[in-house]
């Protein structure tokens, strides 16, 4: 039984930043945000892999404690090809191949259907909407959403949005899939679709959240060298799925709180490339970068 659970993608990236690139390199939405929440509860995951996934790629989540019992095996892997120039805060997608994506049935397996904490992270919208109906009470349920679904299936995202407890977007796309300059407009516009949280990423600026009477805005932390931001929106959402999921609290102060363990592990998974960060680190480090916040925020 996993208690959180988490669909997306699961994918092979070609990534190049001005310094340096890499290729093949294990990512997806789904795999940043599990390798995130894994430091904080037993994460389920639900995706699709093709047969030419790299077999240590599989033991690396097992290794983790990703339960792997929703990953689908067909066809060939998802790819996405990304290149960041100096402004490292937005990505350029060069291509997108969606290949088994375009086959994923989002069957939820039975042991994960009475999840309570789930993250529908970044995929086709209409395979949110499939992946949500299959879980019986969930309690607190979180969406990600990205340029390119919102210009390709903005009404069934919408319809999706509606769905969540929580929406998590970055500012970009927030913008565009309100067609508003302005953030406070667009975080209400998903406040009145039904959400309670409305949680907009600014990249190296930190992130926001709104509910109907509370805002917070929650401190980036100043990293001189970011390396490769591939990946910090996944586990910082992903953070906060797996926060949330272990103390079992979803009162808006504790998301504040699970927003700057988030803060934390999305900036030291920018300090390297691809996973190599996450990978390496313990929830000591976490947990320090977690204080340092603390102490910056104090006025
Ligand atoms: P982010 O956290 O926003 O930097 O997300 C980076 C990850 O998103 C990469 O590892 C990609 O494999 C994945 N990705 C890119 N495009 C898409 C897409 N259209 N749908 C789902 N995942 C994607």
């Amino acid at each position: 039984m996993a208690n959180t659970v988490i669909l997306g993608t699961i994918g092979l990236d070609n990534i190049k930043t001005p310094f340096g690139e890499v290729k093949n390199a294990l990512g997806g939405s789904a795999t940043y945000a599990s390798v995130a929440s894994s430091f904080f509860t037993k994460t389920g995951i639900v995706s699709i892999i093709g047969e030419d996934f790299p077999e240590e790629s599989i033991l690396f989540l097992k290794n983790r404690g990703v339960d792997i019992a929703g990953v689908e095996v067909r066809g060939k892997t998802f790819r996405w090809d990304g290149l960041y120039e100096y402004d490292m805060n937005e990505a350029k997608t060069l291509k997108t191949e969606l290949n088994s994506l375009l086959f994923f049935n989002a069957d939820i397996p039975e042991k994960f259907r009475d999840a309570k904490f789930v993250f529908l992270a970044n995929i086709d919208p209409e395979l949110q909407a499939k992946a949500l109906k299959q879980f019986s009470n969930p309690e607190f349920v979180m969406l990600d959403t990205m340029n390119f679904w919102i210009g390709s299936k903005r009404k069934e995202l919408l319809n999706t949005m509606a769905k969540a407890d929580a929406v998590i977007i970055n500012d970009g796309e927030a913008r565009m899939l309100f067609d508003t300059p302005n953030l406070v407009k667009s975080a209400n516009s998903i406040l009145s679709l039904g959400p309670k949280f409305a949680i907009i990423k600014k990249g190296e600026h930190g992130a926001l959240m709104f509910t109907k009477d509370r805002h917070f805005s929650a401190p980036a932390y100043p990293l001189e060298k970011i390396v490769d931001p591939t990946g910090a929106g996944d586990s910082f959402a992903g953070t906060i799925i797996g926060y949330l999921s272990k103390t079992n609290d979803v009162s808006e102060s504790n998301v504040r709180k699970a927003m700057i363990y988030g803060s934390a592990i999305a900036s030291i998974n920018a300090e390297g490339f691809g996973l190599e960060n996450l990978t390496r680190i313990k929830l000591n480090d976490v947990v320090r970068r977690y204080r340092y916040f603390k102490e910056i925020r104090r006025f």
